[in-house]
């Protein structure tokens, strides 16, 4: 599947991690996930992931996201930074171990944020890598900030800032549930999954306003929808499915039938 048409791959750190067990790698996830990338044979494809419990539980106890207070919390800025480094390279590794030219790529060091939001990134590395059939592999890092200092970069907001800037044709996000339901899914066993969503619907779901039907998505699902409304609108094909199910992956970057919330234009 080597063509021109560049897609954006995203995995949750709810997928590659154990999200309640501090610095801990679901390393079959990772592993699988890593053959079903291979097997699909696609190309260009650039890579983010998410921190889940390797990420978030240091960047908590840090304040890290609230940027610079005092100089204790710059230790925590590292640690931060180097705990995603290490699931970085489990990622890479696993990645490598399928004989792709993965190369990783740390967004601390090619991104500055502006009051948590991407100011400048340098994307001269990333072009190139992308021109010679490299697979760019991100992560939401601790990045520094004009404004606060620091503070951190989700997953999110990078895969849609890449979308957009490298004119990517398709998006796709692995979660560890199966889409976008009408209520948390985790929470609520009656919530259902919503296969289609218009830019529309999209809109007045983040602004909170009557939805045809009655959407409820808070927390991390929350935050993608936010950061998935300019490559929705610039007509990025978005789809996410769960990454924990096996083949799911596969299938999305394959482009065959697959059950996930798509999100189109219409
Ligand atoms: P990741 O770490 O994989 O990027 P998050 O855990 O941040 O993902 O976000 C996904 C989570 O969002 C789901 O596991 C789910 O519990 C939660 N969520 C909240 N509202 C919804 C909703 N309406 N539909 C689907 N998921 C939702």
């Amino acid at each position: 599947m080597r063509g021109e048409s560049l897609a954006v791959l995203k995995i949750g750190g709810s997928v590659i991690t154990v999200k309640d067990k501090a610095l801990t790698p679901n390393n079959s996830a990772i592993r699988r996930l890593a053959k079903e990338i291979a097997d699909s044979r696609f190309s260009p494809l650039i890579i983010v992931h998410g921190g889940g419990s390797f990420g978030h539980p240091i960047a908590a106890k840090y304040g890290i996201a609230e940027g610079f207070k005092d100089e204790n919390q710059m230790v925590g800025f590292s640690e931060t930074h180097n705990a995603m480094v290490k699931l970085n390279m489990l990622v890479v590794e696993a990645l490598l171990d399928e004989g792709l030219p993965a190369f990783s790529m740390a967004p601390s060091s090619l991104i500055i944020t502006r009051g948590g939001r991407i100011q400048h990134i340098y994307r001269d590395p990333l072009e190139q890598a992308l021109k010679f059939g490299f697979m760019p592999v991100l992560y939401g890092d601790a990045v520094f900030d004009y404004d606060m200092g620091f503070t951190v970069l989700s997953g999110d907001q990078i895969l849609s800032r890449l979308a957009t800037e490298f004119g990517a044709e398709r998006i796709i996000i692995g979660v560890d549930v199966d889409g976008i339901y009408t209520v948390d899914p985790k929470i609520n066993p009656k919530a259902q999954l919503i296969t289609r969503l218009t830019l529309n619907e999209l809109v007045n779901l983040i602004d909170r306003i009557g939805v045809s039907r009655s959407i409820d998505v808070t927390g991390g699902m929350m935050g993608k929808i936010r950061e998935l409304m300019a490559p929705a609108m610039n007509g990025v094909n978005i789809l996410i499915v769960n990454a924990l199910k096996p083949n799911y992956i596969y299938k999305a970057l394959r482009g065959e039938d697959v059950v996930g919330t798509r999100i189109i234009r219409g």
